[in-house]
């Protein structure tokens, strides 16, 4: 038997150049709370949690967490590590449940779960290393040829500068784009129009044939969306992010009746029982978990084999291999998101500057290689003096 002996929790805080956010790139849950403050504090994910899970064998399993950095490796270092220590890492359910129960008084949604998330995915990574299987090979294989996947960032921002942006996306072969609205229910009916203006010159430049996604991370209440859902409609869009906060489950389902557009969520939601309860009550058409959030891959498999009987698409937050080998192993997930690799903005494309590894799109498509056992990723130098790493 393989057995765990040392659990490493890091945090890498990006201290290279980054691109500051232009005023109203993106609306966000805080924007409608009167503030003083950085409005884009909770827009910003600059530091990351890489959690290391090694055995008596010398072989390394890799996670990774972008929510709360340090509280994240507090979480792994205290809690979890002393729980799994000693265990057989291809003991994923156990370990899982072990972990969700023993922090069950504080950690089964939020930060306690994304901690779990991160320790899970490293095990799955053992687990593809110890078998010398690609992950995605171990859930189900290969369901597709390749990943079809969606250019996501189109942040708010001057028309002619995002008409360039959507442009590129064509030229590069992407058939799917989602971008971000700038103004929500503080901007008045001047935002609204900025809103529609918007949209409006995305879907001029790429033509009918496109699909288009419209992102508002919970920057609107239901009283805005319910206006503009109507406005949008001849956009065509195939969803609607995360129009409100995510406990706000009955305006979801109140939205999802309102329009054929599909609202989409589930970014910030959390293990099967969550999603159980979207699902039954009806208030997302797509379920977007992120992995390193929802409980990691034992968890994300669960809601996958819902979201099939429920008959509504995965198509998880962010790129990402933990993503990727779930969506490349599931029919339930047509599609990955993408980001596009730049420089450091918001932080959602650090993964590119930690880990090498990670896929580039081709023509609107990614690709996994059956060669490589695990999710596929390593600890990336290349950036090595950009980081500052707490121990
Ligand atoms: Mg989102």
């Amino acid at each position: 038997m393989t057995t765990i002996t040392q659990v490493r929790a890091r945090v890498f805080e990006w201290h290279g150049p980054t691109v500051p956010p232009a005023e109203h790139f993106c609306t966000n849950a805080i924007d409608i709370v009167r503030s003083d403050g950085d409005r884009m504090g909770s827009f910003r994910f600059h530091a990351w949690t890489v959690v290391e899970i090694e055995t008596d064998d010398g072989l390394v399993g890799l996670g990774n967490v972008a929510l709360a950095p340090s509280v994240a490796k507090l979480i792994v270092d205290r809690y979890l590590a002393p729980l799994i220590i000693g265990s057989d890492p291809l003991d994923t359910e156990h370990l899982w449940q072990k972990m969700y129960r023993a922090t069950h008084a504080w950690g089964r949604k939020g930060i306690g779960m994304a901690a779990i998330s991160a320790v899970d995915i490293a095990l799955w990574d053992l687990k593809g290393k110890i078998l010398g299987q690609p992950v995605f090979k171990l859930l189900g294989g290969r369901t597709k040829t390749r990943i079809p996947c969606y250019a996501s960032k189109l942040y708010a921002g001057p028309i002619d500068a995002i008409q360039r942006e959507a442009q590129s996306y064509i030229d590069q072969g992407f058939t799917a784009m989602k971008m971000r609205f700038g103004y929500g229910p503080a901007d008045g009916p001047q935002g609204m129009r900025r809103n529609l203006d918007s949209v409006a010159a995305v879907r001029e430049v790429i033509g009918p044939d496109v699909d288009l996604m419209l992102e508002c991370y919970m920057g609107w209440t239901l009283d805005y969306a319910r206006r503009m859902l109507p406005k949008l409609e001849r956009f065509e869009p195939r969803w609607l992010e995360e129009p409100v906060i995510a406990d706000e489950i009955d305006s979801y389902a109140a939205l999802a009746k309102l329009t054929h557009i599909p609202i989409s969520g589930g970014e910030h939601e959390f293990t099967v029982h969550g999603f159980r309860q979207l699902l039954e009550r009806q208030a997302i058409g797509v379920i977007q978990y992120d992995t390193n959030r929802v409980g990691g891959i034992t968890a994300a498999q669960k809601i996958n084999a819902l979201a099939e009987a429920f008959g509504i698409p995965v198509i998880p937050h962010a790129g990402q291999m933990h993503n990727y080998h779930l969506t490349m192993a599931s029919l339930a997930s047509p599609m990955a998101e993408y980001f596009p690799p730049h420089d450091v903005e918001v932080g959602n494309e650090l993964f590119y500057f930690l880990f090498e590894g990670d896929p580039l799109a081709e023509g609107g498509w990614l690709d996994l290689r059956d060669d490589v056992p695990g999710f596929g990723l390593t600890l990336s130098t290349r950036h090595q003096e950009s980081f500052h790493v707490i121990e």
